[in-house]
């Protein structure tokens, strides 16, 4: 398998009034001109629309043809914008979720110094307006309060998924042995229970856990 290092972010880069993209089509006509360009397959490795959907293009295993000299250790995933246009919070979304599943596939994390965009390497526009919003989905990508489902976008569903966040609470609470000031790692907070790792409590000899309502946090005695 080849050894992945680092993210490189497109976009489509069409004329501003040019026709709507279409999906998988779309994805297909890219394909078509990068055969005839002489590529074995799609230069990309993924695309995703404005809609959320994140389509196949070449496997990972196989390196990239999208940003010249800089393929080899490269995922190429390119969101289908058009010159001006704005990413959507469901493209956002979908972007996220995939560079979490290659994040834990290659192990290659999400940082400022993983995740570029094409015009970071060459003279180019590319990826547009995803470029200032690259900041951004490090954050996200790295944030587990940070949902990726694309269906929360919807108004309705929204709301659901705010009700139940309250009860279904999932989050990362900090770890403090008592009397000392910094916190030796995370409990995961799930419905108002904290999870520690056993390992964690055979390291420090703990006998007593406690959690600290107050200040949110969880102590260790
Ligand atoms: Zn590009």
């Amino acid at each position: 398998m080849r050894k992945i290092t680092r993210y490189i972010l497109h976009y489509l880069g069409w004329p501003k009034d040019s026709a709507p993209t279409k999906g998988q089509q779309t994805v297909n006509e890219i394909k078509t001109v990068h055969l005839r360009r002489g590529y074995h397959n799609i230069g990309y490795h993924y695309l995703i629309d404005q809609n959320g959907i994140v389509y196949d293009g070449r496997p990972d295993a196989q390196e990239g043809a999208h940003c010249l000299g800089f393929n080899p250790g490269s995922i190429g995933i390119n969101i289908m914008l058009k010159v001006g246009e704005t990413p959507s919070d469901k493209a956002i979304k979908a972007l996220v979720g995939l560079l979490r599943e290659l994040k834990s596939a290659y192990g290659c994390p999400i940082s400022s110094k993983t995740i570029y965009g094409h015009c970071d390497f060459l003279a180019t526009a590319c990826p547009g307006l995803l470029y200032p919003r690259i900041k951004e989905i490090i954050k996200f990508t790295n944030d587990n309060n940070f949902k990726t489902s694309v269906d929360s976008i919807d108004k309705d569903k929204n709301i659901e998924t705010t009700k139940k966040k309250d009860t279904n609470e999932m989050i990362n609470i900090p770890i403090f042995i008592r009397g000392k000031s910094n916190s030796i790692g995370n409990a995961l907070l799930i419905n108002s229970q904290s999870f520690i790792h056993a390992g964690l409590l055979a390291q420090y000899g703990i006998t007593k856990v406690e959690w600290d309502g107050k200040q949110r946090r969880v102590i260790l005695g």
